[in-house]
């Protein structure tokens, strides 16, 4: 079995990322970590740690962005749930020989250098899933 060992971060997908960070930092006194700007996904982030997990501000650089897109259909608000995965190509071989529906079947490039890949909804009960290997 694969070592799943814990909830990696939330992903939130806002449309202001300045004004969504300020709620976290001046209202709820957590602290910002850089921001970073994923061209492939189309995407700037800022991570905010929260005790074991952090949480993963998104506002999309582009209208055909998935980020503006998930807003557009379902308003901002809670975009996937990642956790943190030891060997993420062993994952994705394991949850594929299992019959798992995925989106990524090989890993990819997410923020802080970190190797991704996303579940898709129709196999977790709904959400968004990101496997995700930290350097
Ligand atoms: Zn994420």
């Amino acid at each position: 079995m694969f070592d799943i060992s814990r909830v990696d971060h939330i992903g939130i997908a806002v449309k202001d990322l300045e004004q969504a960070k300020k709620f976290y930092t001046e209202m709820l006194g957590l602290k910002a970590s850089g921001e970073e700007v994923v061209a492939e996904q189309k995407v700037k982030v800022c991570f905010i740690p929260c005790g074991d997990s952090e949480l993963e501000l998104l506002e999309s650089t582009s209208p055909d962005g998935p980020i503006a897109k998930f807003i557009e259909k379902k308003g901002e608000g809670l975009q996937h749930v990642a956790l943190r995965v030891d060997n993420i190509e062993q994952t994705l071989a394991d949850l594929k020989e299992k019959g798992v529906r995925l989106i990524d079947e090989k890993p990819r490039y997410g923020a802080g250098g970190a190797s991704i890949a996303f579940v898709h909804p129709k196999a977790t009960g709904g959400i968004l899933l990101e496997l995700s290997q930290r350097k």
